[in-house]
């Protein structure tokens, strides 16, 4: 009997691996646009992460050789800070983000991990380590416990319950008439935006990587919901090497270091205060988005 289960859990294995792949590419859609080969050197080590620091040193690249996006940037994420990426719309900071998943290599300077080159050890083990809340999550036609738990092979129910209720997601799920058996997705639940967010963040409770990048929901969610999974997003970061891309300032006050980018360069770098007292970029991104929210709320 061994010798028919082995193949059928090797099968199961293979068809979990292919999932996982699968979902991480669509969760990733956003960030890789083209697909690019970015191969293994011959050799490559693992990725060992003691202190996962993130160093990105002196980088240059564009998707096109005519044109390129960042020009010789460099900046530091100590192990276990936040930083925030800020900047006008196109200047590349989704760029960044593609870059440390290393869909694309840089066309010269390096990006560091914990002191190691990124393009010299294998890309299994870098992604191994690094967990991204998207903006817009991919949900399968399965459970919502699957959905969770699929974060990490061989997560367990204690596992995927204790990210439901680190992502806020316990009430819903008791209500559920199956609980976390509920079929969710396209023929099942359908879940609002805020709901499919938190089990994008469950999903990544699961996996619990070393090294976070939030890439900031652009999509419409009320304020109340926005100010609520902020809240969780913190939980999730804290103590945790995070990056965020954020498009809103509100959303990213708190960081320790909020980098300004403008055409591809590092414009400004400093706390929330700091970028305020320096009157700059920042400051005049901060004053606009304040109107911005005056004029709407006015107009409500
Ligand atoms: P936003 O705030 O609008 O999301 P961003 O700062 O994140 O912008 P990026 O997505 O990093 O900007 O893009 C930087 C520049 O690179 C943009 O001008 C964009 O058009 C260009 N770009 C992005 N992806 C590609 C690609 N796959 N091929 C060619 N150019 C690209």
């Amino acid at each position: 009997l061994t010798q028919l289960f082995r193949p059928l859990d090797m099968l199961g294995m293979v068809y979990r691996t292919i999932r996982q792949g699968l979902i991480d590419m669509a969760e990733m859609f956003r960030l890789i646009d083209t697909h690019v080969e970015v191969r293994d050197v011959a050799g490559a080590p693992a990725l060992i992460a003691h202190q996962p620091s993130v160093v990105f040193d002196d980088v240059v690249f564009g998707y096109d050789r005519d044109r390129t996006i960042l020009k010789g940037l460099s900046f530091e994420v100590p192990a276990g800070h936040h930083v925030a990426i800020v900047g006008p719309s196109g200047a590349g900071k989704s760029t960044i983000g593609r870059l440390l998943f290393r869909f694309y290599d840089p066309w010269s300077g390096r990006i560091l991990i914990d002191g190691q080159d990124i393009a010299q050890v294998t890309q299994t083990s870098l992604r191994a380590i690094l967990g991204i809340v998207p903006q817009d999550s991919v949900l399968f036609n399965e459970s919502i416990g699957y959905n969770i738990g699929y974060g990490r092979d061989g997560a367990s129910m204690a596992d995927i319950q204790e990210a439901a209720r680190g992502a806020a997601l316990m009430g819903l799920i008791e209500r559920l008439p199956a609980g976390l058996d509920t079929e969710v997705g396209e023929r099942g639940l359908k879940l609002s935006g805020g709901e499919k967010q938190r089990v994008a963040i469950a999903r990544t409770l699961v996996k619990n990587p070393r090294i976070l990048l939030l890439d900031e929901a652009t999509s419409a969610l009320d304020t109340r919901t926005e100010q609520d999974i902020l809240a969780t997003l913190h939980t999730l970061a804290a103590n945790r090497t995070s990056l965020s891309i954020a498009h809103r300032l509100s959303t990213i006050v708190d960081a320790d270091s909020i980098i300004v980018l403008s055409e591809g360069r590092l414009a400004e770098q400093g706390s929330h205060a700091e970028l305020l007292r320096y009157d700059g970029l920042y400051a005049e991104m901060w004053a606009r988005q304040a109107n911005e929210v005056q004029t709407d709320q006015a107009a409500q």
